[in-house]
């Protein structure tokens, strides 16, 4: 019997997850990726001899992995080491107001005793049991399921009713009935972030996010890129070819059903079916030709989710205790939602992200340079603005300008420093302004617009960060699962239809 052929379109979380299990299988697998290296936005930016890692830094829902390493035979952790952390990430409003949370309720609660009161300490119990909810009532039937459907949804077995999941309520007014203290909304409506939202234009079922981070955060030895060069080394020990520096510019259809992608550079590799990671905008945008355009419905630029401005550096940091995972609030978070998500400009008091990458959740200090990875978020309109260096420089001081605010002082030199823009993201993953997360998570059904796996051209199959469940790192590499799944039942489908009607089961492709 003929090796079917696939042919998966990035070598990101979701290609290379989708690769592994499809290699596994002993399929004739192909990834095809335009940058030189494996990880798509999990990317390491060099700072002189140093790697940084420049996308995801927090990496939560193991379990998805140790189900993709479990499912080839192997374990995580012979690839990677990682380390749970006690305190997830530290809070800062002023150089006086300072909060951490630890991945022990019990701990956060006290923390949040002393910092807001007993009430505000009660209601983030209140409010941990309502994000645990609604992330179990919709695991299996939604997060799990390879499209986003209602009907499953409302049919699954521990669903009661919708507004279990808080559907039709902001993250931001959801959050006043748990917290009196605003800054505890700003924190916790943070979470809305991690799918590129606006908590004030975000569905409370978004809490859910908030429950991810509590039930686990690990830190990965040598950064979150090595997850992404183990990926790639086992597929290829798997059998799977990885191509870098190769484009796709089209996927071929033929009778109406996939059957190659076109390189840019006029190559053509054959396929049965092609798994396509880019950014769904992108495929609807044209970037993948006509027949793929057709097949994938994407979203319209007003509702694509935040880009971010991010700094690479090695610093000397001083005056604030770091660790693995800081933030630094804006005194208005209104404010800054309202540039974002209304205005979509950059804010004038950003709130920012530092991820101090020589350090872990114990109080250290470095009396030497340190790698630092900061990002504030940004509109998504990398495409038709160009961020001139003046225009950089008064980001870099306003966010700078929160940090020291804060206490935070860091000195560096230029060549210390890259920065990346929303424009810097629309050219490494074009078609999306620079949104980073797909379409952004507003209003109730937003979530439900995502695609599913399969599409209406047969052969074509959709996963990544801006496909169903969504994105984040475990989302995506279970989409990347999902598509393979898909690829595997609707190929063996055609091999039997075709196995019945000529006997013998010659291929004919
Ligand atoms: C700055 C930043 C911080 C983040 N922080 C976190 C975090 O802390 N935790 C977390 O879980 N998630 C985080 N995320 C989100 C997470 O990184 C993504 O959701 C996830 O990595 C997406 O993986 P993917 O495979 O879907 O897409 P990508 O990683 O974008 O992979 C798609 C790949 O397709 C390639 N490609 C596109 N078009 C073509 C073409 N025509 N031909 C060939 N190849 C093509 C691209 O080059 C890319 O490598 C962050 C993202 C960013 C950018």
């Amino acid at each position: 019997m003929t090796v079917r052929r696939v042919v998966v379109i990035g070598a990101g979380t979701a290609g290379l997850a989708a690769a592994l299990t499809l290699a596994a299988r002993g399929l004739d697998v192909t990834v095809v990726e335009r940058a030189e290296r494996p990880g798509g936005k999990m990317r390491e930016v060099a700072i002189g001899a140093r790697g940084i890692d420049s996308g995801p830094t927090v990496f939560t829902m193991r379990w998805v992995f140790d189900e993709l390493f479990a499912e080839l035979g192997e374990t995580l952790e012979n690839h990677v080491t990682l380390r749970p952390l006690d305190i997830l990430a530290r809070h800062a409003w002023s150089s006086g107001a300072r909060l951490d949370l630890f991945a022990d309720e019990a701990r956060s609660m006290d923390a949040i005793g002393d910092f807001s009161g007993r009430t505000d300490a009660q209601g983030y119990r209140a409010f941990c049991a309502d994000a645990k909810k609604i992330f179990d009532v919709l695991k299996s039937p939604f997060i799990c399921a390879p499209a986003p459907s209602m009907t499953a949804l409302l049919r699954s077995s521990g669903f009661r009713d919708l507004t279990a999941i808080k559907p039709f309520q902001t993250m931001w007014k959801a959050l006043g009935g748990y917290f009196a203290d605003p800054r505890l909304q700003q924190l916790f409506g943070r979470y809305a972030t991690y799918c590129g939202s606006s908590p004030f234009l975000a569905p409370a079922t978004l809490m859910l996010v908030a429950h991810v981070e509590s039930a686990g955060v690990w830190m990965v030895e040598g950064g979150m890129y090595r997850l992404a060069a183990a990926l790639a080394g086992l597929a290829i020990e798997r059998g799977a070819r990885i191509r870098y520096g190769a484009e796709v510019a089209r996927v071929i259809t033929e009778s109406g059903e996939v059957a190659a992608v076109g390189l840019s550079d006029g190559e053509r590799i054959a396929a049965d079916a092609v798994i396509a990671t880019a950014d769904v905008g992108a495929i609807a945008q044209g970037l993948f030709g006509g027949e793929a355009v057709k097949a994938s419905a994407g979203y319209p630029e007003a509702a694509r989710s935040l880009s971010a401005m991010t700094w690479s550096c090695v610093a000397q940091a001083r005056g604030f205790p770091l660790l693995r995972h800081n933030v630094f609030f804006s005194r208005d978070y209104r404010v800054e939602f309202e540039s974002l998500s209304n205005q979509r400009r950059m804010p004038t008091e950003p709130t920012v992200y530092v991820c101090a990458q020589d350090r872990d959740d114990t109080a250290t200090t470095l009396e030497t340079a340190e790698r630092l990875f900061i990002l504030i978020n940004a509109p998504a309109i990398g495409d038709r603005h160009r961020f001139e260096p003046a225009e950089v420089e008064q980001c870099a001081q306003r966010t700078f300008g929160v940090l020291e605010r804060c206490g935070l002082s860091l000195e560096t030199r230029p060549e210390m420093m890259q920065v990346t823009t929303p424009t810097d993201f629309n050219r490494l993953f074009p078609g999306t302004g620079g949104a980073l997360y797909g379409r952004s998570s507003h209003g109730w059904m937003a979530s439900f617009q995502r695609p599913g796996a399969r599409t209406k051209l047969p052969g074509l199959f959709l996963a990544g960060g801006s496909a169903h469940p969504g994105p984040g790192v475990p989302m995506a590499a279970l989409s990347g699962r999902m598509a393979a799944a898909s690829v595997i039942e609707d190929l063996d489908s055609t091999a039997r239809s075709r196995t019945t009607a000529m006997p013998g089961g010659m291929s004919t492709r």
